[in-house]
């Protein structure tokens, strides 16, 4: 425990829930499965469920791979899904636990994105120039650096997956826990 980027991953899901219904209704537990016929005036906003089994399915076979104990099966509440994963896999080495931290703090910003908060990757530096100045751009799924200085080779802006400011996040975070100790 004592993971500060848990929270943040799982209150994001759950608040993505709460948009399925386009009418504030019901909870995730009572969809309908997928592959149904879907109407045009369906109240379920589809993205967000492909969205949230997206990112659940990853969960799950980041589980299946990496098991190291019997935490039970997946939760009901799709929130717990991140607290279900780390008691599922306690015991894995530095390496592998960092890999996780960082899937699971990047779906938080996926999360955020998808609810329409492209702000969150502004608490990111750029990992190539080190400025403050990345913003979303949609079409290209990357974060952009402002900064005109910082080009690649082709001389154009730099973009980063959020997998990669992911796991520079995780990795910073992990130095600044090492050196506080
Ligand atoms: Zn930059």
């Amino acid at each position: 425990m004592g993971n500060t980027d848990n929270g943040d991953a799982a209150d994001r899901l759950r608040t993505l829930e709460g948009r399925i219904w386009r009418f504030p209704t019901g909870s995730v537990n009572k969809l309908p499965r997928s592959g149904g016929p879907t109407h045009p005036e369906a109240p379920l906003d589809l993205d967000i469920i492909d969205h949230i089994t997206a990112s659940v399915r990853e969960a799950q076979d980041h589980v299946s791979a990496n098991r190291t104990e019997n935490a039970g099966p997946m939760p009901a509440n799709v929130a717990d899904v991140y607290d279900w994963w780390r008691a599922s896999t306690p015991s894995l080495d530095a390496e592998r636990t960092l890999a996780r931290e960082a899937v699971i703090y990047r779906q938080g910003l996926e999360h955020a994105i998808q609810a329409g908060d492209t702000k969150v990757v502004r608490k990111h530096p750029c990992p190539e120039c080190g400025c403050w100045g990345l913003f979303w751009r949609r079409p290209e799924k990357r974060a952009v650096c402002a900064n005109r200085d910082c080009r690649d080779e082709d001389g154009l802006a730099r973009m980063w997956e959020l997998k990669h400011l992911a796991h520079e996040h995780v990795t910073r975070q992990k130095m600044l826990k090492a050196t506080a100790t």
